[in-house]
């Protein structure tokens, strides 16, 4: 049984998402603060952790900071405006996901799962170095570098390298990556995968406003190249 921690302090929401989550068959922990979240998540055995932004005493975004300091359990953000998105998915090595609120707990659930499988996925891959053109993607490590210089890659950005590195010199149209990424549950608007795009680009390329490595195939996708040697 998959074991799931909300840090949640409106307890409403809080009791009915477990409802729903234990009704589902997962095991369930409630922390209405971010202090006793984090607490009980250092006691173990948690598999996902569901965490609001807004907690009193220590917010939302630190306690993703702390627990991604020794981590990489699956996080998804409860936020309560869109304004958050670049500020939650731009965090290094952050969450995985983030659902708006209000949400329905289909949504919930939907997001649970895919990352889940996500993460599960991500343990099972080989092989375990994977090299184009200056980038290096170490699986075992979980680090990619340019050049010989490491990146800070979120999940997301992380998931999509991996999937431009598996189809080199192939355009994959938007819908795949959305749905390879987000596991066939994607709610969010599809401008969601260029934001991701335009911030992995600003870490990878050389030049982000002239792509070299991952290359818009319009009205396609996008496709991973190599830049010319030089
Ligand atoms: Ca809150």
């Amino acid at each position: 049984m998959k074991r799931i921690l909300i840090i949640e302090d409106e307890r409403p929401l809080a009791e009915a998402l477990k409802y729903s989550l234990t009704k589902e068959g997962y095991g369930v922990d409630l922390a209405h603060d971010g202090d006793a979240g984090l607490r009980r998540f250092r006691e173990g055995g948690v598999d996902l952790v569901l965490l609001d932004l807004m907690l009193p005493e220590v917010d939302g975004l630190e306690v993703c900071r702390r627990i991604r300091a020794d981590s990489r359990v699956p996080i998804i953000m409860l936020t309560a405006r869109d304004s958050d998105l670049d500020k939650v998915l731009g965090l290094e090595m952050g969450a995985d996901d983030y659902v708006t609120k209000p949400f329905n707990t289909r949504e919930v659930l939907a997001r649970i799962k895919a990352v889940l499988r996500r993460s599960e996925a991500r343990e099972e891959e080989s092989p375990a170095l994977v090299r184009w053109g200056g980038i290096t993607m170490d699986r075992e490590r979980h680090e990619v570098s340019v050049e010989g210089k490491p990146l800070r890659l979120t999940p997301i950005e992380y998931g999509l390298l991996e999937l431009f590195l598996r189809h080199p010199r192939k355009a994959l149209p938007r819908e795949y990556l959305i749905t390879q990424v987000w596991g066939g549950s994607f709610y969010g608007p599809t401008k969601t995968l260029d934001v991701h795009i335009r911030h992995l680009r600003e870490k990878l390329e050389p030049d982000p406003a002239n792509p070299a490595y991952i290359t818009t195939v319009r009205g396609v996708g996008y496709r991973l190249d190599k830049p010319p040697e030089g």
